[in-house]
Parts: structure tokens; C-alpha cells; sequence
């Protein structure tokens, strides 16, 4: 049986010292979904979907390595959002060959370069869930998450709880990144 909650749901502000917000809620948006639901019904993994898929304006890819990729977050939580992805299937962090591991933090410094550069974030939210009860949305393929943060940004935060109000348009994002990609990264 499941125990009674005490009062209504609001919009709370605080969080379970034993029970973390796994309520998380994304923007959702058609033109994304599409492109979503495709990769669904062609992988198992959504990860390894985008990563096979050669149209990287389509998957909104900025950058290949041999190793791994970046590419936008559909369901960012905030405009700008990246991750950086090994190319592997891998479930596990310690799994990551040193090579991956190397890689990673390198594009996740490109990543910040850019970032600033093109949208003049101020700071950054940098790391990765593990694992689904880490609030992991692909639990076993790991990423690690780039997301700029500005002064007064408190649409998004707390950063993994609440609905944020993403203003631009993730293709507009998409390009301007790219630009810059090749420009400083
Ligand atoms: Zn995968």
C-alpha cells in the first residue's frame, strides 16, 4: 500500500532528504517528437539512433569525433543545452575506455568555449546521471550534459525538477552553434 501524501502537489520547493524529484517535466514540441519516435521504432537505443543517422542537422549534431559526438539536447533544460556522447553503447561510466574518458572532457571544454562564445553563458551545469534512479533518461548509454546558465536564469531551476521556458528555437540554436563550433571549438 502506498502511504497517504500529506496535503496537495504544489509546485514544491523542497525535495525528500530519502526521495529525490524524479518528477522531472520536458518541453515538449512536434517537430521534435517526429524525429524522436523514428529513432524509437529504428533502435533500441535512442543514442545509437542518433548517432547511426547521418543527417546531422537533422539529429542536431554539431561535431563527430571518432570516438563520440555532441549533439543538442531535444529536451533541453535550458537553449543551449549539449551533451557529449561516446559512440559506444555503454551503461556503466567505469566502462569508458581512458581514450572515451579523455575525449569526453575535452569536448565538454569545447563545448564551454562555444557556449560562451555564441550565447554568452555565464556559468555552466556540467555532469551526468547514472542510472535511472539518478534521474537518467537513457540509463544505458551514457552522456554528459553541457547546460549554460546565466545570471537571473531561474526559469530552469532547480535544474532537474521544473518546466523551463525554452525562447529560442532549437534549429535558430542549432545553427549558431555550429557556427561557432568551427569558429572556436
Ligand atoms: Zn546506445
Amino acid at each position: 500500500m502506498t502511504k497517504k501524501k500529506k496535503g496537495k502537489s504544489q509546485p514544491s520547493k523542497k525535495v525528500g532528504r530519502n526521495k529525490p524529484n524524479t518528477e522531472r517535466k520536458v518541453l515538449w514540441a512536434p517537430w521534435r517528437m517526429a524525429v524522436i519516435e523514428q529513432y524509437r521504432n529504428s533502435s533500441s537505443c535512442i543514442l545509437c539512433g542518433i548517432r547511426d543517422d547521418r543527417d546531422n542537422s537533422r539529429t542536431l549534431i554539431i561535431h563527430r569525433t571518432k570516438l563520440s559526438y555532441v549533439v543538442m539536447n531535444r529536451f533541453p533544460y535550458s537553449s543551449g543545452h549539449l551533451m557529449v556522447v561516446p559512440n559506444r553503447h555503454i551503461g556503466d561510466w567505469e566502462d569508458l575506455s581512458k581514450d572515451e574518458s579523455l575525449e569526453i572532457m575535452s569536448l565538454s571544454q569545447s563545448c564551454i568555449k562555444v557556449l560562451r562564445e555564441c550565447m554568452g553563458a555565464q556559468g555552466f551545469n556540467v555532469g551526468a546521471n547514472l542510472g535511472a534512479v539518478a534521474g537518467a533518461g537513457i540509463a544505458d548509454h551514457v552522456h554528459m550534459h553541457i547546460v549554460p546558465r546565466w545570471q537571473g536564469d531561474i526559469n530552469f531551476m532547480p535544474l532537474f525538477s521544473e518546466v523551463k521556458i525554452i525562447s529560442e528555437h532549437l534549429d535558430d540554436t542549432y545553427l549558431k552553434i555550429c557556427q561557432a563550433w568551427r569558429k572556436c571549438a
